[in-house]
Protein backbone atom coordinates (compact mmCIF):
# COMPACT_ATOMS: atom_id res chain seq x y z
CA UNK A 1 0.00 0.00 0.00
CA UNK A 2 1.24 3.73 -0.99
CA UNK A 3 -0.62 6.28 1.28
CA UNK A 4 -2.15 8.99 -0.18
CA UNK A 5 -0.13 11.93 1.41
CA UNK A 6 -1.86 14.78 3.11
CA UNK A 7 -0.99 17.75 2.16
CA UNK A 8 -0.44 20.24 5.49
CA UNK A 9 0.36 23.36 2.62
CA UNK A 10 -2.81 23.25 0.74
CA UNK A 11 -5.73 22.83 3.57
CA UNK A 12 -3.73 25.57 5.63
CA UNK A 13 -4.00 27.70 2.65
CA UNK A 14 -7.78 26.71 2.49
CA UNK A 15 -8.41 28.09 5.74
CA UNK A 16 -6.47 31.25 5.24
CA UNK A 17 -8.56 31.61 2.24
CA UNK A 18 -11.73 31.36 4.65
CA UNK A 19 -10.09 33.66 7.30
CA UNK A 20 -9.20 36.55 4.94
CA UNK A 21 -12.94 36.09 3.95
CA UNK A 22 -14.10 36.21 7.86
CA UNK A 23 -11.59 39.05 8.57
CA UNK A 24 -12.93 41.28 5.42
CA UNK A 25 -16.57 40.75 6.80
CA UNK A 26 -15.74 41.98 10.01
CA UNK A 27 -13.52 44.89 8.75
CA UNK A 28 -16.95 45.79 7.08
CA UNK A 29 -18.31 45.57 10.34
CA UNK A 30 -15.68 48.18 11.64
CA UNK A 31 -13.52 45.27 13.75
CA UNK A 32 -10.09 44.80 12.09
CA UNK A 33 -9.04 41.83 14.02
CA UNK A 34 -5.49 42.19 15.84
CA UNK A 35 -2.65 39.98 16.86
CA UNK A 36 -0.04 40.90 18.91
CA UNK A 37 2.82 38.79 19.34
CA UNK A 38 5.77 39.14 21.92
CA UNK A 39 9.04 38.25 21.48
CA UNK A 40 11.57 38.51 24.25
CA UNK A 41 15.36 38.48 23.20
CA UNK A 42 17.25 37.13 20.22
CA UNK A 43 16.68 33.00 19.62
CA UNK A 44 17.21 32.65 15.95
CA UNK A 45 14.33 30.52 15.55
CA UNK A 46 12.02 32.47 17.63
CA UNK A 47 12.37 35.12 15.13
CA UNK A 48 11.62 33.16 12.07
CA UNK A 49 8.41 31.99 13.84
CA UNK A 50 7.63 35.10 15.05
CA UNK A 51 8.31 36.80 11.50
CA UNK A 52 6.34 34.06 9.74
CA UNK A 53 3.21 34.85 12.30
CA UNK A 54 3.29 38.55 11.64
CA UNK A 55 3.43 38.14 7.71
CA UNK A 56 0.75 35.73 7.61
CA UNK A 57 -1.34 38.26 9.81
CA UNK A 58 -0.67 41.09 6.77
CA UNK A 59 -1.87 38.70 4.28
CA UNK A 60 -5.26 37.64 5.65
CA UNK A 61 -5.61 41.39 6.15
CA UNK A 62 -4.97 41.35 9.69
CA UNK A 63 -3.85 44.11 12.48
CA UNK A 64 -0.20 42.84 13.73
CA UNK A 65 2.03 44.49 16.04
CA UNK A 66 5.25 43.85 17.28
CA UNK A 67 6.93 43.85 20.57
CA UNK A 68 10.47 43.11 19.95
CA UNK A 69 12.33 43.21 23.73
CA UNK A 70 15.40 43.06 24.75
CA UNK A 71 16.07 39.58 26.71
CA UNK A 72 17.44 41.64 30.15
CA UNK A 73 14.47 43.35 30.36
CA UNK A 74 12.49 42.65 33.72
CA UNK A 75 9.95 40.29 34.35
CA UNK A 76 7.49 42.58 36.00
CA UNK A 77 8.12 44.96 32.80
CA UNK A 78 6.86 42.17 30.60
CA UNK A 79 3.69 42.05 32.77
CA UNK A 80 2.85 45.62 32.22
CA UNK A 81 3.32 45.19 28.69
CA UNK A 82 0.86 42.35 28.40
CA UNK A 83 -1.62 44.02 31.05
CA UNK A 84 -1.73 47.09 28.44
CA UNK A 85 -2.34 44.71 25.82
CA UNK A 86 -5.19 43.25 27.51
CA UNK A 87 -6.55 46.43 28.21
CA UNK A 88 -6.12 47.56 23.83
CA UNK A 89 -9.40 47.45 22.72
CA UNK A 90 -7.48 47.40 18.93
CA UNK A 91 -5.81 43.78 20.54
CA UNK A 92 -7.70 40.75 19.95
CA UNK A 93 -5.37 38.38 20.37
CA UNK A 94 -1.70 37.89 21.81
CA UNK A 95 0.77 35.56 21.37
CA UNK A 96 3.72 35.33 24.32
CA UNK A 97 6.97 33.63 22.11
CA UNK A 98 8.59 31.21 24.12
CA UNK A 99 11.20 30.26 25.07
CA UNK A 100 11.28 32.92 27.37
CA UNK A 101 14.67 34.14 29.26
CA UNK A 102 15.69 31.77 32.28
CA UNK A 103 15.42 34.93 34.54
CA UNK A 104 11.44 34.82 33.89
CA UNK A 105 8.60 32.79 35.16
CA UNK A 106 6.88 31.15 32.07
CA UNK A 107 4.11 30.50 33.24
CA UNK A 108 3.28 33.43 35.13
CA UNK A 109 3.67 35.39 32.09
CA UNK A 110 1.45 33.20 29.98
CA UNK A 111 -1.14 33.57 32.87
CA UNK A 112 -1.18 37.37 32.69
CA UNK A 113 -2.53 37.08 29.16
CA UNK A 114 -6.12 37.66 29.21
CA UNK A 115 -8.29 33.69 28.15
CA UNK A 116 -10.40 36.52 25.75
CA UNK A 117 -7.29 37.10 23.77
CA UNK A 118 -5.57 33.62 24.29
CA UNK A 119 -4.84 33.30 20.89
CA UNK A 120 -3.67 29.71 21.34
CA UNK A 121 -6.29 28.53 23.40
CA UNK A 122 -3.63 27.49 26.48
CA UNK A 123 -5.95 29.08 29.10
CA UNK A 124 -7.54 27.10 31.80
CA UNK A 125 -10.40 29.18 31.18
CA UNK A 126 -10.28 27.93 27.25
CA UNK A 127 -9.13 24.44 27.73
CA UNK A 128 -11.96 23.86 30.33
CA UNK A 129 -14.49 25.08 27.80
CA UNK A 130 -12.90 22.35 25.40
CA UNK A 131 -12.74 20.03 27.59
CA UNK A 132 -16.74 20.49 28.45
CA UNK A 133 -17.52 20.53 24.26
CA UNK A 134 -18.30 24.40 24.27
CA UNK A 135 -14.61 25.61 23.08
CA UNK A 136 -14.27 29.42 21.73
CA UNK A 137 -10.83 28.94 20.46
CA UNK A 138 -8.43 25.32 20.79
CA UNK A 139 -5.33 25.02 20.64
CA UNK A 140 -3.85 25.41 17.26
CA UNK A 141 -2.21 22.49 16.62
CA UNK A 142 -4.97 20.20 18.03
CA UNK A 143 -7.69 22.37 15.87
CA UNK A 144 -5.50 21.73 12.71
CA UNK A 145 -4.95 18.00 12.89
CA UNK A 146 -8.71 17.75 13.62
CA UNK A 147 -9.53 20.02 9.83
CA UNK A 148 -6.40 18.32 8.18
CA UNK A 149 -8.74 15.08 9.02
CA UNK A 150 -12.04 16.30 8.15
CA UNK A 151 -11.10 18.21 4.87
CA UNK A 152 -9.08 14.74 4.15
CA UNK A 153 -12.31 12.81 4.25
CA UNK A 154 -10.94 10.55 7.18
CA UNK A 155 -13.84 9.42 9.59
CA UNK A 156 -12.81 10.00 13.42
CA UNK A 157 -16.81 9.07 14.32
CA UNK A 158 -16.13 5.29 16.00
CA UNK A 159 -12.97 5.63 14.64
CA UNK A 160 -9.76 4.25 17.30
CA UNK A 161 -7.36 7.04 17.98
CA UNK A 162 -4.52 6.74 19.38
CA UNK A 163 -2.50 9.75 20.29
CA UNK A 164 1.44 9.44 21.36
CA UNK A 165 2.58 12.38 23.59
CA UNK A 166 0.48 13.79 26.42
CA UNK A 167 1.43 17.20 26.57
CA UNK A 168 -0.88 20.44 26.84
CA UNK A 169 -0.08 21.98 23.80
CA UNK A 170 -0.95 18.79 21.75
CA UNK A 171 -1.95 15.70 23.29
CA UNK A 172 -4.19 16.39 25.80
CA UNK A 173 -6.41 18.99 23.86
CA UNK A 174 -6.14 16.56 20.92
CA UNK A 175 -7.82 13.96 22.89
CA UNK A 176 -10.03 16.73 24.19
CA UNK A 177 -11.21 17.70 20.48
CA UNK A 178 -11.30 14.13 19.15
CA UNK A 179 -13.68 12.55 22.17
CA UNK A 180 -16.21 15.44 21.82
CA UNK A 181 -20.09 14.02 20.73
CA UNK A 182 -20.02 15.67 17.37
CA UNK A 183 -18.83 16.13 13.64
CA UNK A 184 -15.41 15.44 12.84
CA UNK A 185 -15.11 13.56 16.71
CA UNK A 186 -16.61 11.28 18.28
CA UNK A 187 -13.40 8.89 18.35
CA UNK A 188 -12.30 6.38 21.18
CA UNK A 189 -9.04 7.77 22.17
CA UNK A 190 -6.35 6.34 23.79
CA UNK A 191 -3.66 8.56 25.08
CA UNK A 192 0.24 7.20 25.62
CA UNK A 193 3.36 8.53 26.93
CA UNK A 194 6.77 7.29 28.18
CA UNK A 195 5.38 5.19 30.61
CA UNK A 196 2.86 3.32 28.47
CA UNK A 197 3.40 -0.31 28.68
CA UNK A 198 3.78 -1.77 24.92
CA UNK A 199 3.49 1.09 23.12
CA UNK A 200 3.14 -0.94 19.90
CA UNK A 201 0.07 -2.82 21.14
CA UNK A 202 -1.91 0.27 21.22
CA UNK A 203 -0.14 1.66 17.95
CA UNK A 204 -1.32 -1.27 16.22
CA UNK A 205 -5.07 -0.35 17.08
CA UNK A 206 -4.99 2.77 15.96
CA UNK A 207 -7.48 3.53 12.60
CA UNK A 208 -5.46 6.68 13.31
CA UNK A 209 -2.56 7.72 14.97
CA UNK A 210 -1.03 11.07 15.80
CA UNK A 211 2.34 11.16 17.17
CA UNK A 212 3.61 13.59 19.10
CA UNK A 213 6.45 12.89 20.49
CA UNK A 214 9.23 14.92 19.47
CA UNK A 215 11.83 12.11 18.57
CA UNK A 216 13.08 11.14 15.26
CA UNK A 217 11.29 8.23 13.73
CA UNK A 218 10.73 6.76 16.86
CA UNK A 219 7.06 5.47 15.10
CA UNK A 220 8.58 2.46 13.34
CA UNK A 221 6.60 0.84 10.04
CA UNK A 222 5.74 -2.59 12.14
CA UNK A 223 4.35 0.18 14.69
CA UNK A 224 1.22 1.00 12.61
CA UNK A 225 -1.76 -0.86 11.98
CA UNK A 226 -2.47 -1.53 7.79
CA UNK A 227 -4.42 1.39 6.25
CA UNK A 228 -4.56 3.78 9.35
CA UNK A 229 -4.29 7.48 8.66
CA UNK A 230 -1.33 8.77 10.23
CA UNK A 231 -0.47 12.37 11.63
CA UNK A 232 2.77 12.96 12.16
CA UNK A 233 3.25 16.21 14.46
CA UNK A 234 6.81 16.27 15.56
CA UNK A 235 9.85 18.73 14.47
CA UNK A 236 13.17 16.91 14.50
CA UNK A 237 16.11 18.51 13.24
CA UNK A 238 18.45 15.92 12.52
CA UNK A 239 21.58 15.65 10.25
CA UNK A 240 19.17 14.72 7.49
CA UNK A 241 17.54 17.73 8.00
CA UNK A 242 14.09 18.39 9.04
CA UNK A 243 12.13 15.06 10.32
CA UNK A 244 8.92 13.85 12.48
CA UNK A 245 8.34 11.73 14.64
CA UNK A 246 7.18 8.90 12.03
CA UNK A 247 9.83 6.86 9.40
CA UNK A 248 7.66 8.71 6.84
CA UNK A 249 9.55 5.90 4.23
CA UNK A 250 7.98 2.67 5.78
CA UNK A 251 5.10 4.21 7.04
CA UNK A 252 3.81 5.21 3.71
CA UNK A 253 4.02 1.68 2.79
CA UNK A 254 1.83 0.70 5.46
CA UNK A 255 -0.92 3.39 6.21
CA UNK A 256 -3.62 4.43 4.03
CA UNK A 257 -2.87 8.25 4.33
CA UNK A 258 0.03 9.70 5.74
CA UNK A 259 1.25 14.19 6.88
CA UNK A 260 4.94 14.80 5.78
CA UNK A 261 7.07 16.46 7.95
CA UNK A 262 7.30 19.35 6.97
CA UNK A 263 4.44 20.30 4.65
CA UNK A 264 1.85 18.78 6.85
CA UNK A 265 0.50 19.57 10.30
CA UNK A 266 3.41 22.57 10.33
CA UNK A 267 1.57 24.67 7.81
CA UNK A 268 -2.15 24.68 9.84
CA UNK A 269 -0.97 25.66 13.07
CA UNK A 270 -0.44 29.26 11.50
CA UNK A 271 -3.50 28.97 10.00
CA UNK A 272 -5.54 27.64 12.87
CA UNK A 273 -3.99 30.89 15.16
CA UNK A 274 -5.21 33.23 12.78
CA UNK A 275 -8.27 31.40 12.87
CA UNK A 276 -8.29 31.98 16.95
CA UNK A 277 -7.83 35.49 16.29
CA UNK A 278 -10.75 36.19 13.99
CA UNK A 279 -13.24 33.99 16.74
CA UNK A 280 -11.85 36.19 19.26
CA UNK A 281 -12.11 39.65 17.59
CA UNK A 282 -15.83 38.59 16.83
CA UNK A 283 -18.33 39.73 19.21
CA UNK A 284 -20.86 37.58 18.36
CA UNK A 285 -17.82 34.70 18.90
CA UNK A 286 -18.52 35.25 22.58
CA UNK A 287 -20.08 32.62 24.43
CA UNK A 288 -22.36 32.32 26.63
CA UNK A 289 -21.04 32.89 30.48
CA UNK A 290 -17.73 33.97 28.59
CA UNK A 291 -15.90 36.19 31.13
CA UNK A 292 -16.04 39.40 28.65
CA UNK A 293 -19.30 39.34 27.31
CA UNK A 294 -19.79 43.20 27.67
CA UNK A 295 -16.63 43.99 27.71
CA UNK A 296 -16.16 47.14 25.81
CA UNK A 297 -12.25 45.97 25.58
CA UNK A 298 -13.28 43.86 23.09
CA UNK A 299 -13.19 41.50 25.44
CA UNK A 300 -10.55 40.60 27.63
CA UNK A 301 -10.81 39.22 31.18
CA UNK A 302 -9.78 36.59 33.77
CA UNK A 303 -12.38 33.92 33.98
CA UNK A 304 -15.27 34.82 35.42
CA UNK A 305 -14.03 38.07 35.56
CA UNK A 306 -12.49 41.10 34.42
CA UNK A 307 -9.26 41.91 35.37
CA UNK A 308 -6.60 45.02 35.82
CA UNK A 309 -3.70 42.64 37.19
CA UNK A 310 -3.95 40.47 33.73
CA UNK A 311 -3.92 36.80 35.57
CA UNK A 312 -4.93 34.79 32.81
CA UNK A 313 -2.88 33.60 29.96
CA UNK A 314 -2.08 32.34 26.29
CA UNK A 315 0.11 29.79 25.09
CA UNK A 316 2.83 30.87 22.36
CA UNK A 317 2.33 28.27 19.54
CA UNK A 318 4.94 29.14 17.02
CA UNK A 319 5.41 28.38 13.02
CA UNK A 320 6.24 29.50 10.20
CA UNK A 321 4.74 29.48 6.63
CA UNK A 322 5.78 26.04 5.72
CA UNK A 323 5.68 24.67 8.66
CA UNK A 324 5.88 25.22 12.57
CA UNK A 325 5.20 24.08 16.21
CA UNK A 326 4.08 24.95 19.28
CA UNK A 327 5.72 27.01 22.23
CA UNK A 328 9.30 26.67 22.31
CA UNK A 329 9.03 24.07 19.38
CA UNK A 330 9.17 24.97 16.02
CA UNK A 331 10.52 25.02 12.58
CA UNK A 332 11.72 27.15 10.25
CA UNK A 333 10.84 25.30 7.09
P1 LIG B 1 6.53 17.35 24.74
O1 LIG B 1 7.99 17.10 24.88
O2 LIG B 1 5.86 18.33 25.62
O3 LIG B 1 5.76 15.95 24.88
C1 LIG B 1 6.25 14.78 24.31
C2 LIG B 1 5.38 13.64 24.74
O4 LIG B 1 5.90 12.44 24.17
C3 LIG B 1 5.35 13.43 26.26
O5 LIG B 1 4.03 13.18 26.68
C4 LIG B 1 6.22 12.20 26.46
O6 LIG B 1 5.84 11.39 27.54
C5 LIG B 1 5.98 11.45 25.17
N1 LIG B 1 7.09 10.55 24.88
C6 LIG B 1 8.41 10.83 24.88
N2 LIG B 1 9.10 9.71 24.57
C7 LIG B 1 8.21 8.73 24.41
C8 LIG B 1 8.31 7.36 24.10
N3 LIG B 1 9.48 6.78 23.88
N4 LIG B 1 7.20 6.63 23.99
C9 LIG B 1 5.98 7.20 24.21
N5 LIG B 1 5.82 8.51 24.49
C10 LIG B 1 6.92 9.26 24.59
O7 LIG B 1 6.31 17.69 23.21
P2 LIG B 1 5.19 18.55 22.45
O8 LIG B 1 3.87 17.91 22.60
O9 LIG B 1 5.37 19.97 22.77
O10 LIG B 1 5.71 18.35 20.95
C11 LIG B 1 5.87 17.07 20.39
C12 LIG B 1 6.52 17.23 19.03
O11 LIG B 1 5.66 17.96 18.19
C13 LIG B 1 7.83 18.02 19.04
O12 LIG B 1 8.66 17.48 18.04
C14 LIG B 1 7.42 19.42 18.67
O13 LIG B 1 8.45 20.16 18.06
C15 LIG B 1 6.32 19.12 17.70
N6 LIG B 1 5.32 20.18 17.59
C16 LIG B 1 4.95 20.53 16.33
C17 LIG B 1 3.97 21.47 16.14
C18 LIG B 1 3.58 21.81 14.76
O14 LIG B 1 2.91 22.82 14.57
N7 LIG B 1 3.95 21.01 13.77
C19 LIG B 1 3.31 22.15 17.27
C20 LIG B 1 3.74 21.66 18.56
C21 LIG B 1 4.71 20.70 18.69
P3 LIG B 1 5.93 11.93 29.08
O15 LIG B 1 4.78 12.85 29.25
O16 LIG B 1 5.80 10.68 29.86
O17 LIG B 1 7.26 12.58 29.19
Amino acid sequence: MTATIIDGKAIAAQVRSEVRADTADLVQRGITPGLATVLVGDDPASHVYVRSKRKACAEVGMEAWDHDLDASIAEQALLDLIDDLNADPSVHGILVQLPLPEHMDEQKILDAVSPLKDADGFHPYNMGRLLAGEPVVAPATPAGIQQLLVRSGIETAGAEVVIVGRSNIVGKPMAALLVQKRQGADATVTICHSRTKDLQAHTLRADILIAAIGRAHAITGPMIKPGAAVIDVGINRTDEGLVGDVDFDAAKEVASAITPVPGGVGPMTIAMLLANVVTLADPSAAPSGSPDAADDNGGNSGPGSDDDDGDDNSGPGSNDDDDNSGPGGGDDD
